[in-house]
């Protein structure tokens, strides 16, 4: 899909859409993360999208890439628990792919990568009940050219699924079995933050 608008709104609404969604969704995060882990999963995401919305009149100067990679910087340094270095490796290395080879790589080969290194960073896998179990299926709506309406419903089903699942990694992997029941926190935040961009750019480049 072709998306005609200049980089720095781009940039800017991006930041703003992610922020807004995270505000706004910040007291159901951490009440996901209070039944099975520490409950500070919302407070974490605010903190962090508030870090990088402060910087946004720098970012939106960057181009695409290297405003994703320093977007990831910002989160490392200020999301804190499990969760920012996670988010932040997948924005860095996006950033980065998108960045080499003159950026001849495409999205979905960059989004690949970045999901491989934040499996790696986590050492986690598919069915581990965190994030990842909704970035694989994002991808793979990617892949398949979805559309955005597509790809958000299916951020939101995989979400969902974590509820039936075991964590395996993480807090919530101390619980064992009691973890099954609840959807995990982080594929929930990765959810609204999926259907917050998809949003945003459908808007940008209506049908
Ligand atoms: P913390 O667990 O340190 O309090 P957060 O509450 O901010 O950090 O984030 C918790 C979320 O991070 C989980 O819901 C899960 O999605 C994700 N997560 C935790 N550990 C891992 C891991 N090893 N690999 C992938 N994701 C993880
Ligand atoms: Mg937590």
């Amino acid at each position: 899909m072709l998306v005609v608008v200049a980089n720095a709104a781009l940039i800017g609404g991006l930041i703003e859409a992610c922020r807004e969604v995270i505000a706004a969704n910040a007291d159901h995060l951490s009440e996901l993360d209070r039944a099975i882990g520490d409950g500070d999963h919302g407070t974490n995401m605010r903190r962090g999208l508030e870090a990088v919305y402060a910087e946004r009149n720098r970012l939106v100067q960057l181009p695409m890439p290297k405003a994703l990679e320093e977007i990831g910087l910002t989160l490392v340094m200020s999301v804190g628990g499990a969760a920012g270095p996670l988010y932040g490796t997948l924005l860095i290395a996006i950033g980065r792919q998108l960045g080499g080879s003159n950026g001849q790589i495409e999205f979905a080969r960059a989004l690949e990568h970045a999901i491989d290194a934040v499996a790696r960073r986590g050492r986690a896998s598919p069915g581990d009940k965190t994030l990842l179990d909704v970035l694989y299926p994002v991808h793979a709506e990617v892949v398949r050219r979805a559309g955005l309406a597509g790809i958000s419903e299916q951020a939101e089903r995989a979400a969902r699924l974590t509820f039936g699942m075991r964590a395996m990694r993480g807090r919530a992997a101390f619980l064992g079995d009691r973890s099954i029941g609840h959807v995990d926190p982080g594929a929930k935040s990765c959810a609204l933050m999926t259907a917050a961009i998809c949003r945003f750019l459908e808007e940008q480049c209506p049908a």
